[in-house]
């Protein structure tokens, strides 16, 4: 069964409180767990579909007025029930936009798929500048494209396994941007 509804997001720490959603850093960006109340907001119970909730199921929560503040999740451990709400280990997967308000509605949907991955691309090329020893990172996806420069001391080629992913996910900010593959392949 998938997981579908909206819950009210809150900063705050687990437990949530009945129809909350939470993460143990309060934030979408770092959290090890996510902990989520067995009721959803409108006071619908989802204990059937919460445990239906499998590791490796990739889980999506996004702000309900602006689409662009989203995160998505792997989930890593398989839910443990406690006093209304079940927690769920989890590393985060991909995320965009900024941290809704205390308080906000969100929609979670578990198992999220993926877009196709014709879509899904983020297309990467390093190249020199005019400058030396500095280089332009160019990310462009069917969103839009975002070139940064960034400097190496003294000498080589930047990283691309480091460069990149910072300058894709300022893609995903810019553009709300959900790709998360990249081509070619990262080295
Ligand atoms: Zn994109």
């Amino acid at each position: 069964m998938t997981l579908s509804g909206t819950w009210i997001w809150t900063a705050q720490l687990p437990p949530p409180l009945a129809g909350q959603v939470c993460t143990s850093s309060g934030n979408w960006t770092s959290p090890k767990y996510l902990a989520i109340s067995m009721q959803m907001s409108d006071g619908t119970d989802a204990s059937n579909a919460l445990a239906d909730v499998q590791p490796g199921d990739l889980m999506r929560l996004e702000q309900q007025t602006n689409s662009a503040n989203f995160a998505v999740f792997e989930i890593t451990e398989e839910g443990s029930l406690d006093a209304g709400f079940t927690q769920y280990g989890v590393s985060p997967y991909d995320s965009g936009g900024s941290l809704p308000a205390d308080a906000s509605v969100v929609s979670v949907v578990c198992p999220y798929e993926l877009p196709p991955p014709d879509i899904n691309e983020v297309a990467w090329w390093i190249e020199p500048a005019r400058e030396p020893n500095r280089y332009l990172i160019h990310c462009e996806c069917p969103h839009g494209e975002v070139v940064e420069m960034v400097a190496t001391a003294p000498f080589g080629v930047p990283d691309a396994s480091a460069v990149i992913p910072s300058t894709a996910s300022n893609l995903r900010r810019r553009w709300g941007c959900h790709c998360v593959l990249y081509s070619p392949a990262l080295p």
